[in-house]
């Protein structure tokens, strides 16, 4: 079969490759929607995990089941499904008695499309644990909108979960490309008071407000940190969500929380060795400032909740979706936009149907 892969650290191309087999728990998947994700971008061009060879690149994706295994109980082939990036091992003990997107075999091993599995990229993909990873696609849901929960709405939101967005609070979401934008719509379904989105690009300028965004802060009009304090007579937000940037924006939000004031981290920092804390910013260690860094969940459970949001009108993800390419080779240009990232594109996908 065909897939779009990381050659290497810099370089990604076609390849063929074996079709997969399903194990007794898993299915295999044809892909009716992708969508390429600034993380396929830190993973081939920043080297962000390391060297990898050969690897279908894809972690975002809607499909429709071909094969499932002897013990898959609640999927048949023909099914269409949501499937998550993030797909946990879930009959494991490190799942059950840790953080599931952690706790499969080690940090981050939750995350297997792509890191350590071949990704969605493909004519066909295998999905480990189907009965506890997959989703069923309900009718009434476009694949638009469907492609954006297997990452974006469950990234985005968990920025707003991590950081602990409390009903009539303030809250600032740094950086408003799609996971930024789902973090706003996240604040604002938790019923955030205030939000501020930094950004500058007009179109998602735009839609930071239709998720719910108060106060816009441009941070090419200087610092944001001066500027968020500025709006909020020198007090500072109760939550910052950090969703873009570079990892100076870890350093702004500790700088702009309040004391006590909790941050949520879902920004994937692809270069360094280290992350900023500014000592004072943080009461040299001592302000109850607390900064939660994670993984999007993943799961059947997960987005069967997303499912639940979309179908009953709470948030239209689809609204994202900026540039649509046709077929699996549409993979490509919708990677090479997100790696340069022209001033309109928001989120690429790849329609196979
Ligand atoms: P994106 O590049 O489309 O959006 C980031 C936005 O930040 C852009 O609009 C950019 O203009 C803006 N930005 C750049 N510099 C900034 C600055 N100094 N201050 C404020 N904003 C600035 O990326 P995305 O697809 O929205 O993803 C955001 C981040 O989330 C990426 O790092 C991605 O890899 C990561 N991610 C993490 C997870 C997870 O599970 N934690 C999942 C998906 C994506
Ligand atoms: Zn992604």
């Amino acid at each position: 079969m065909k897939g779009f892969a990381m050659l290497k650290i810099g370089e990604a191309g076609w390849i063929e490759k074996e079709k997969p087999v399903a194990g007794p728990y898993d299915a295999i998947v044809a892909p009716l929607a992708l969508a390429p994700c600034t993380s396929d971008i830190h993973t081939v061009y920043e080297g962000a995990i390391g060297e990898r060879s050969n690897l279908i690149l894809g972690h975002e994706a809607i499909g429709r089941i071909v094969e499932i295994g002897k013990k898959v109980k609640d999927f048949k082939p023909g099914d269409r499904v949501v499937v998550p990036a993030i797909t946990p091992e879930w009959r494991t003990l490190p799942v059950q008695l840790g953080v599931p997107a952690q706790h499969s075999e080690g940090m981050l091993t939750g995350w297997k499309f792509s890191n350590d599995k071949d990704g969605v990229f493909a004519e066909y993909f295998h999905v480990n644990d189907a009965d506890m990873n997959l989703a069923l696609l309900p009718d009434g849901i476009t694949l638009e909108q469907a492609a954006m929960m297997p990452d974006m709405m469950t990234t985005g939101f968990h920025g707003a979960e991590m950081a602990q967005v409390q009903i009539g609070a303030d809250v600032c979401v740094i950086g408003i490309g799609p996971v930024g934008l789902m973090a706003v719509a996240g604040a604002e379904l938790r019923g955030a008071g205030r939000i501020f989105a930094v950004g500058s690009r007009p179109n998602c300028v735009a839609l930071a407000r239709e998720y719910g965004a108060t106060d816009i802060i441009n941070y090419k009009n200087g610092d944001i940190v001066a500027q968020v304090l500025d709006a909020t007579k020198g007090l500072g937000v109760d939550h910052v969500i950090v969703a873009g940037g570079p990892p100076q924006t870890l350093a702004q939000a500790v700088d702009m929380v309040k004391p006590g004031g909790v941050i949520g981290n879902i920004n994937y920092f692809g270069v360094g060795d280290t992350l900023p804390i500014p000592r004072l910013g943080w009461g040299c260690g001592m302000a109850h400032k607390s900064v939660h860094g994670g993984l999007c969940p993943g799961g059947r459970g997960r987005m069967e909740r997303m499912i639940s949001i979309v179908r009953h009108g709470r948030v239209d993800p689809g609204k994202l979706v900026t540039h649509r390419f046709t077929g699996l080779e549409g993979v490509e240009a919708g990677l090479a936009l997100m790696k340069d990232k022209p001033a309109d594109v928001i989120k690429p996908v790849a329609l196979l149907e």
